[in-house]
């Protein structure tokens, strides 16, 4: 099966990398040095990369981040990564998106994940009591 991210394009545009991770630019840039970092094994999700593979990713996130500071001026960042296709993993590689944010960012400028992740009209301000059983349900083992 074909992955992008295991094309041999990416050595091309990598910007940083260590023994398990790689930075790169998004070709599908939602923003200005869009970028995404992803171990260099194949691996779809998360929980299936080794300890030192997500301390890589996140050694790699800090540097880039320094990085965005200095060359792109960046002041803040939108930082996430989609598991699973149901959440809209479109690439089954691991990718932790990274996107650096100004101030006077056009695109979004206030990004709020309720706005476009879920749907508006289901959002509604959760009781306390129902807060409380979802910590329930999930504190049981
Ligand atoms: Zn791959």
């Amino acid at each position: 099966m074909l992955c992008p991210f295991c094309d041999s394009d990416i050595k091309d545009r990598t910007i940083i990398y260590n023994d398990y991770a790689r930075v790169f630019p998004s070709n599908r840039a939602i923003g200005p040095c869009h970028l995404l970092i992803t171990p260099l094994r194949h691996v779809a999700l998360w929980d299936a990369l080794t300890p030192e593979e997500q301390a890589a990713i996140f050694d790699l996130l800090k540097k880039i981040k320094l990085t965005l500071k200095e060359a792109y001026s960046a002041e803040g960042f939108n930082i996430a990564w989609n598991e699973g296709v149901v959440a809209g993993q479109s690439v089954p590689h691991f990718h932790l998106h990274v996107i650096p944010r100004r101030t006077g960012d056009t695109g979004i400028t206030e990004y709020d994940p309720r706005n476009f992740l879920y749907r508006p009209e289901k959002w509604k301000e959760l009781s306390n009591q129902t807060l409380v059983e979802i910590k329930q349900r999930l504190q049981k083992d």
